[in-house]
């Protein structure tokens, strides 16, 4: 019985590797006659081939593309940089050069300012020497111009003094100095006169045309000095003329006996006087 089985076992498995290898037969069998029943087929496959090969050189050369354009991409990115940096290098050079012309106008500016400043400081020290010159140089007579109308100074009187007479004084005083004048404060102070007073009488005395005046710096101080220029016409110039008491003076005439021309009294009268003032016409 055994044997029965194994001999039926062995009977399959013999039967089984026939099967196999019909199976075989016919799967070659039947891509023998796949390929002669598709004879394109092959054509198809090399097409797909031809169509992968060249879509992966379309995309190799896409991705060259593709790089190319990046590395071109790049190259100008990069040039553009370069150019921006270029621009930047540029700027900051004209801001440089901008800031130092600035700092060079701010510099000539301060320097001009300083420069006027100094120069105004100078004028206006030399103006203030000036005027402190011109203070130091200023008399009593010319704030007394100054303060005093034309008339004040035409009018000028002293009280209780014969002014007439005052300045037949100052006349004959300043006569016997004649062209070389006298400092006016010894004038004064030979007439006692106060500087106030004498100053008044001196401007009178030039606006009355009768002396003139030239100012002197006398020991460190300024001053004047006054010259005759006319003495007045005054009644004391005949006061003592011998024909207001003359006994013959009824007979005297020109041509007569009795004459000026040979009278003796009027010759020394006249020559007393003639060493006087000269008398204003
Ligand atoms: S001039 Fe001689 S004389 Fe004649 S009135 Fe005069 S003082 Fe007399």
């Amino acid at each position: 019985m055994v044997k029965k089985k194994e001999k039926t076992i062995s009977y399959v498995d013999k039967i089984k590797a026939e099967l196999q290898a019909l199976k075989e037969k016919k799967k070659n069998i039947d891509q023998k006659n796949k390929l002669k029943k598709y004879p394109k087929n092959e054509t198809r496959i090399k097409k797909a081939e031809i169509q992968k090969l060249d879509k992966a050189k379309t995309k190799k050369k896409e991705a060259q593309e593709k790089e190319k354009k990046k590395a071109k991409e790049a190259q100008e990115k990069e040039k553009k940089k370069a150019k921006e940096a270029k621009e930047a290098k540029e700027k900051e050079k004209k801001k440089a050069k901008e800031a130092k012309e600035k700092e060079k106008k701010k510099a000539k500016e301060a320097k001009e300012k300083e420069k006027k400043k100094s120069k105004e400081a100078k004028e206006k020290e030399k103006k203030k020497s000036k005027e402190a010159k011109e203070k130091a140089e200023r008399t009593l007579e010319e704030e007394l111009e100054e303060q005093l109308s034309p008339q004040e100074i035409e009018g000028f009187q002293i009280e209780k003094v014969n002014m007439e007479k005052l300045t037949n004084k100052v006349c004959v005083i300043l006569a016997e100095k004649e062209s070389t004048g006298m400092i006016q404060s010894e004038l004064w102070k030979k007439l006692k006169l106060s500087s106030r007073d004498g100053s008044r009488l001196a401007l009178k005395l030039e606006r009355m045309g009768t002396i003139t005046r030239e100012k002197i710096l006398e020991k460190g101080r300024w001053t004047y000095k006054l010259i005759i220029k006319k003495t007045p016409i005054s009644t004391e110039s005949i006061v003592n003329a011998p024909c207001l008491t003359c006994p013959v003076e009824q007979k005297c005439s020109l041509d007569g006996e009795v004459s000026p021309r040979t009278c003796q009294w009027i010759e020394d009268w006249v020559t007393i006087e003639i060493k006087k003032p000269k008398m204003a016409q």
